[in-house]
């Protein structure tokens, strides 16, 4: 199916709306079908992850009367990886008076994600940003505020305002706190059911239809059945899939993977982000990375020495002997360039011998200009825990000598395809947040992916999903369902499949060494840069890791529930299959956009160069069984922005 070269038209329908950007999306929520009160306490909806899309989501469908069921395989709601957001949350509402608008917004984000994302989306995005903020503080969610009371706001990569939103450097700890605790009102009132400490492990269909999930107990080891009206995956990223990542240890592709298997389709798999600014790995059996803000670019300046092979402490390099690398490169945007330009121009920094610190794997990020400027402690109010996560990390002071800083994979734009309903090609398969593939393109803006989240919690899913809801004649499933038995069967197959122990003779492999080969294979041909013999070489090779996970992965049973070998099994099992769609995606989409560089499509200066006659459109991927997988394209269009090349020269 190809809708952009004449061929069949792509079905599902993106029921994107009509009419002028403006106003579409309350034009949209004006025509859903409501449910009456009554009606909606025998409803039931399964919430799949606690991060900021989950429980936003799982909160305001609990306040509207429906019954929800949330599972979460932490032991907390509070403990999802949303926590971890440090730097802020983008919202046009220029308090800073510095010329932002929604339009401006709008224009950023289509731009930022280099003309590969809806324009309907990202204008949506731009017009809820203002009052997600409102929602969140009348939560009373501590955002910084200037002396007379109103709130302060701060520059992220990408954008020429001051749009940002922030708690320090623990924005998403602070939302997560406000959204958590919107959740637990509804668990106290008995609308939702919380179940900690449950992993989905494979999606309930019925005829097509999203019904339910099997979840395995992480704590008794037994396999649960859910089933509900509407399932909604809010399950976070898939960045884990090159094992050294910003995410936490135990982000994974499962939930996502296991849908995408019964039939819904991924799209855009290979658009993944590489943020400029984290800490350099400085181990070989690390498990993960560790960021420092974009918003320190707002201060910190990033440099290396202008010799290669300058083995001088950053103090004994003088001012004329340091190369400001991305202020000389983009004198309008300078270290604010968005974060695909920062990571690529910093490997490339790197690769020509101009690095530092051990194996030249890294750059500086200098805020001594700006201590110098306004004073230590202004520096350590704005960036306080940053600093001190720095120091402990690295065990250098960055108030006293540069902080030294590598790419690392960060995030994934790409995800499951939605509608703009947010609702999958399965009907009733909603998704939200960072699972899903929606508005970024090609690249995130920074601050932008809490913005979404909560969009998709807080308001556009309440609306869609009970839009769903009212058309949604079918009685739930009973949990002996043949839907439910065939989907647990499934589920204890692939269980049953890694208690086998392997061959005599064999030399057994670990899921945690398994993984780190992955991710090696995966930074090298589909991270920064990529290029089509390298990712056909890293297919072979990919091969080559399933065969071993297959043959020589054994995960003994222990006879208890605990068994977190099983579960890096199961997840790990996931990353390699998803692994191979990446690379496929990255193969077929012959150009560079945003974050995705092939290295055969660049312009004299080493910029993306994209192909907008072949590829403006979204590629969503059906699974193939044991076939190949089938690539669909969504045409995309733009009527509202102009596609001219990105420049923040
Ligand atoms: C270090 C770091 C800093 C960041 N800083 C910012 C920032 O400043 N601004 C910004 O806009 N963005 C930032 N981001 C990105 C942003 O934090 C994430 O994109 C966003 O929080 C994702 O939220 P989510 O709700 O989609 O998923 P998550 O918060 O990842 O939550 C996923 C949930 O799903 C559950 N789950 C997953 N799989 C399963 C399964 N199989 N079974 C059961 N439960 C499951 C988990 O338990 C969890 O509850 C940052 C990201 C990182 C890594």
């Amino acid at each position: 199916m190809t809708g952009a070269a004449g061929g069949e038209a792509f079905r599902p329908d993106p029921r994107l709306p009509g009419g002028p950007l403006p106003g579409a999306w309350q034009r949209c929520r004006e025509t859903l079908p409501l449910v009456a009160p009554a009606r909606r306490r025998q409803l039931r909806i399964l919430v799949v992850g606690t991060g900021l899309a989950g429980a936003s989501a799982a909160a305001t469908l609990a306040e509207q009367g429906y019954q929800v069921r949330v599972i979460t395989y932490h032991d907390s709601p509070r403990r999802a990886h949303s926590v971890a957001a440090q730097g802020g949350i983008n919202a046009a509402r220029n308090y800073a008076g510095d010329g932002d608008s929604v339009e401006r917004l709008f224009q950023d984000t289509i731009r930022g994600g280099d003309f590969r994302a809806r324009e309907a989306g990202c204008y949506r995005l731009a017009e809820l940003s203002g009052a997600i903020i409102d929602q969140c503080v009348a939560q009373g969610v501590p955002f910084a505020r200037e002396y007379g009371g109103t709130l302060s706001t701060r520059s992220f990569g990408g954008t020429l305002v001051s749009r940002t939103f922030y708690a320090r450097g623990q924005t998403g700890q602070q939302l997560l706190y406000g959204a958590c605790q919107a959740l637990m009102r509804q668990v106290a009132a008995g609308r939702v059911e919380l179940l900690p400490r449950r992993e989905l492990l494979e999606l309930v269909t019925d005829d097509g239809v999203a019904r339910g999930a099997i979840c395995r107990n992480l704590v008794s080891g037994a396999l649960e059945t859910h089933t509900a009206h509407a399932v909604l995956l809010a399950s976070g990223g898939y960045s884990n899939v090159f094992h050294l990542s910003t995410n936490a240890v135990k982000s994974n592709a499962s939930a996502i993977w296991r849908a995408h298997r019964q039939g819904a389709w991924f799209a855009n798999p290979c658009f993944t982000q590489i943020h400029p600014t984290c800490i350099p790995s400085g181990d070989p059996a690390q498990s993960k990375l560790t960021l420092m803000s974009e918003s320190l670019r707002n201060d910190g300046r990033v440099w290396v020495p202008a010799a290669a092979a300058d083995s001088r402490p950053a103090a004994a390099i003088p001012e004329a002997e340091r190369d400001y690398f991305l202020e000389r490169q983009y004198p309008r945007f300078g270290n604010m360039v968005p974060r695909d330009v920062a990571s690529r121009r910093a490997r490339e920094r790197c690769l020509e011998g101009h690095g530092v610190g051990p194996g030249g794997r890294s750059v500086y990020l200098d805020l001594g200009e700006a201590i110098a400027r306004d004073g230590r402690a202004a520096i350590e109010a704005r960036y306080g825990n940053l600093l001190e996560m720095y120091g402990r990390i690295t065990g250098d002071d960055p108030t006293r000598t540069p902080m030294r800083i590598y790419p690392a994979p960060h995030y994934t734009m790409g995800g499951l395809w939605v509608d703009y309903h947010l609702m999958s090609n399965l009907p009733g398969l909603f998704v939200l947040g960072e699972a899903n593939f929606s508005e970024h393109g090609a690249n995130r803006l920074g601050a932008s992916a809490l913005m979404q989240g909560l969009a998709d919690g807080y308001f556009i899913a309440p609306a869609t999903v009970a839009a769903w809801l009212a058309g949604q004649p079918q009685p739930d499933l009973a949990p002996d369902h043949p839907a439910c038995r065939e989907a647990r069967a499934r589920a204890s197959a692939r269980i049953a499949a890694l208690r086998r122990p392997p061959a005599a003779g064999v030399a057994p492999v670990t899921a945690d060494s398994l993984h780190r080969e992955l991710g090696l294979l995966m930074i090298e041909a589909c991270g920064i840069s990529r290029r089509a013999d390298r990712l056909r070489a890293a297919g072979a090779e990919l091969e080559r890791l399933r065969e071993l996970f297959r043959e020589r992965l054994h995960v003994p049973d222990h006879g208890c529930g605990l068994d977190p070998e099983l579960e890096k099994a199961l997840r790990l099992e996931d990353f390699l299959d998803l692994a191979g769609l990446m690379l496929a995606d990255a193969l077929a989409r012959e150009e560079s956009c945003g974050a995705h560089f092939r290295e055969e499509h660049q312009t004299a200066e080493g910029e993306a160069r994209r192909d907008d006659a072949r590829f403006a459109h979204i590629a969503a991927w059906e699974h193939g069984g044991e076939a190949p997988p089938r690539r669909h394209e969504e045409p995309l269009t733009f009527v509202a922005s102009r596609p001219d090349r990105r420049n923040y020269r």
